[in-house]
């Protein structure tokens, strides 16, 4: 029995055992539930509703425990999670309920309230696991529990950025004690020190994910930080936390009984795994080629890093300082584990994670075609003598979960017009039908969310400015800021360098003569890596932009941006730009979301869009201009830019008729929507997993 069922009346478990499971992040009828139980105190307890019961006064307990309109509320929907809950799985599967396929990555995000991941490596990861609950599909997710989680930004008067970390609290979470193995540990040596982890347990609808955590009173004080805090810079940390993340994750699943019938390593992170199942077979007496065999018959790996630098390499130092003990067990010579982990010319005597992916799965995809193709490129020396488009790398195109990314209002539109099983059951025919929905009924609910945009950006802003120590009069001044009905251009990411935030200012002029000329509006956010100086000085540069006149009152930052930042935004904005510098965007995904909610899609032609982009039908495209030096490539994809914006994107959002609509803007919205409805969903990524990755 979980904490919060023994915390609530005996009447209201069926709600506690709602609140522990994150299936009603994705089901709107169970979020509106509890948001109604108090909804000032939702928004206060960060929509959380393990917190929000947690929290709530004894005398409101037994007020919701006698309410039997509430209770009869809370049943149906209880009712609809146990039939979800109680199909059967797939039965055309390759992995069976009692052979799962396991699932590892360093981040998941499945909840803005669990803050266990930092960008779209995770968010995509607990996609996944939303969209294998929905489709029936056997797997558990293992990852780390990271107490102080990601950063939070915080930006001073100066726009530059700060970090602050909070400490979660495991009780107020939507996790438990595996309860299998209340008091389980599993050990590893690491350091040659023994250290051990807890396994928590967090349930996403259907799928269990399971986090290890090293911070347990027995673990000496370094080990016990392990896992305190996600990409940590330190460099025996980090590789600390792999080595948690993959052999503490194995032991965890053989602990609790879970038998894998597929190891999938989703990014580089996560590779270890290999060692461990090779230890494991070294030691019921398999010799090393054939232990490597096995292993290799069971591993898939999914690879995210278009750029070498990105993927992590180890020194046999660094190796045998934290996995001594490993290899000693594997029983191998550091010259053989080499040869499964060595990086090329510069790393030819590194552990390289992606490396080590790379020779023991027996199956390796990019995340987009044109990913595909480059990293068939980067890594042909793994397979001497192979021309690249021979390397036997292969592509599933990255998707997006529909019911957690679509807004209820577009949601219920759809539902109206194709039917209410849209996203369980679609079909190219049913899709087909968005283009017979009227164009006021879209037009409505793009209004609708817009307006719903504007309040938050206002709202946000006036706290934010407050929070920063401003005036009273500039802060009201945020109230004046953006409209409902003026063209909302979203850019929101991580402050990578690749993903070029600043090629929207790239020319300060033609940037301003845009907002100064033209009634369009831009929110932005982004975080920057707390060690990444240069990342920082863009956000500043970016910031003090609200100090010219023209764009005052036009442009927006939202402080820390996470998944519920995103939430708002990929909702509200009619334009989402995404600026790569080409081929270095794997896939991207925050565009699938905004397509999802009616806006188009104004990007630079590399990851997905290369393959959604339709030509003008739904959405702009940006050629990409690879090839060419860095700056040079800049220039010409910031005047693209300027150029679309002022001569194609503004005048079709304005070109109205005789009822307000803008007839042209509302055809690219359904082409949008139908594009990314049929192609970049997690339901056909995971469908195209299942035939070309873990099958065998
Ligand atoms: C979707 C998402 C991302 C990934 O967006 P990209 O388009 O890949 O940059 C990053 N962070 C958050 C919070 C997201 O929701």
């Amino acid at each position: 029995m979980h904490g919060l069922r023994i915390h609530v009346p005996a009447e209201l478990h069926e709600l506690a055992d709602l609140a522990v499971n994150l299936w009603w992040t994705w089901h709107p009828s169970a979020a509106e539930l509890f948001r109604s139980l108090a909804p000032e105190r939702w928004v206060s307890c960060g929509r959380n509703p393990v917190k929000l019961l947690r929290d709530a006064p004894a005398r409101d307990l037994d007020r919701m425990a006698a309410d039997a309109t509430l209770l009869a509320r809370v049943h149906a929907i209880h009712e609809e999670w146990i039939k979800d809950r109680d199909r059967p799985t797939r039965p055309d599967f390759p992995a069976t309920r009692d052979r799962p396929i396991a699932f590892f990555c360093a981040e998941f995000g499945v909840d803005p309230a669990l803050a266990t991941y930092s960008g779209g490596l995770g968010v995509l990861a607990g996609d996944v696991l939303k969209q294998a609950s929905d489709m029936a599909i056997p797997m558990v997710g293992v990852g780390l529990f990271y107490r102080r989680g990601y950063f939070h930004q915080r930006l001073d008067r100066s726009g530059w950025q700060h970090e602050y970390w909070t400490t979660a609290t495991p009780e107020e979470l939507p996790m438990v004690p595996e309860l299998a193995s209340r008091n389980a540990r599993v050990h590893l040596r690491l350091r040659d020190r023994s250290v051990a982890a807890r396994i928590w347990r967090v349930d996403v609808g259907r799928i269990p994910l399971y986090l290890l955590d090293t911070d347990v009173p027995e673990n000496d004080p370094v080990s016990r930080w392990i896992t305190s805090t996600l990409y940590v810079g330190d460099r025996a940390m980090r590789l600390m936390q792999y080595a948690v993340l993959a052999l503490g994750g194995v032991r965890a699943l053989r602990t609790l009984g879970v038998d894998p019938s597929v190891f999938h390593i989703n990014e580089g992170h996560a590779s270890l795994v290999s060692l461990e199942l090779i230890r494991e077979r070294r030691a019921l007496g398999e010799d090393f080629h054939e232990a490597l065999a096995n292993v290799r018959s069971q591993v898939v790996f999914t690879t995210h890093t278009p750029v070498a630098a990105g993927n992590e390499h180890y020194s046999e130092k660094e190796v045998q300082a934290v996995l001594g003990a490993l290899s000693r067990e594997i029983g191998i010579d550091n010259r053989e584990l080499t040869s499964l982990a060595r990086g090329g010319a510069a790393n030819a005597h590194d552990l390289g994670v992606t490396e080590l992916a790379l020779r023991t799965a027996r199956s390796t995809n990019a995340v987009s075609r044109r990913h595909g193709e480059v990293t068939r490129g980067m890594w042909q020396h793994i397979w001497p003598g192979r021309a690249p488009k021979d390397v036997p790398i292969t592509h599933v195109t990255n998707g997006v979960h529909g019911p957690t990314w679509m807004a209820a209002p577009m949601r219920a539109l759809l539902a109206r017009h194709l039917g209410p099983d849209f996203f369980m059951t679609p079909d190219p025919a049913m899709l087909k039908r968005v283009h017979d929905i009227p164009d006021e009924e879209i037009w409505r609910v793009r209004d609708e969310l817009r307006g719903r945009l504007v309040g938050y950006v206002r709202d946000k802003s006036i706290a934010d400015r407050l929070a920063r120590g401003e005036t009273i009069a500039y802060a009201e001044g945020a109230m004046k800021t953006f409209e409902p009905d003026v063209l909302t251009i979203g850019f929101a990411r991580r402050v990578a360098s690749y993903k070029r935030l600043n090629l929207l200012i790239h020319d300060p002029e033609r940037a301003l003569s845009l907002l100064a000329n033209h009634p369009v509006q831009v929110v932005m956010a982004g975080r920057a890596h707390p060690m990444d100086d240069g990342a920082k000085r863009l956000v500043q540069a970016i910031f003090s932009l609200k100090d010219t006149r023209a764009a005052a009152t036009h442009v927006a930052f939202v402080e820390d941006y996470d998944m519920a930042v995103a939430k708002e935004l990929v909702a509200g904005c009619d334009v989402w730009l995404n600026l790569p510098r080409a081929p270095l965007e794997a896939s991207g995904t925050s565009g699938m979301k905004a397509a999802l909610n009616g806006g188009l899609n104004v990007s630079v032609l590399d990851g997905w869009w290369l393959e959604a982009y339709d030509d003008g039908v739904n959405g702009w495209g940006i050629a990409s201009t690879e090839g060419l030096d860095e700056a040079a490539q800049d220039a010409r994809d910031a005047s693209t830019l300027y150029s679309i914006l002022e001569r194609e994107v503004v005048p079709s959002f304005y070109a109205r008729d005789d009822a307000n609509l803008p007839r042209a803007w509302v055809q690219r919205i359904k082409a949008s929507i139908e594009r990314v409805l049929t192609t970049f969903t997690t339901r056909r990524m995971l469908e195209e997993y299942t035939t070309k990755v873990w099958s065998h």
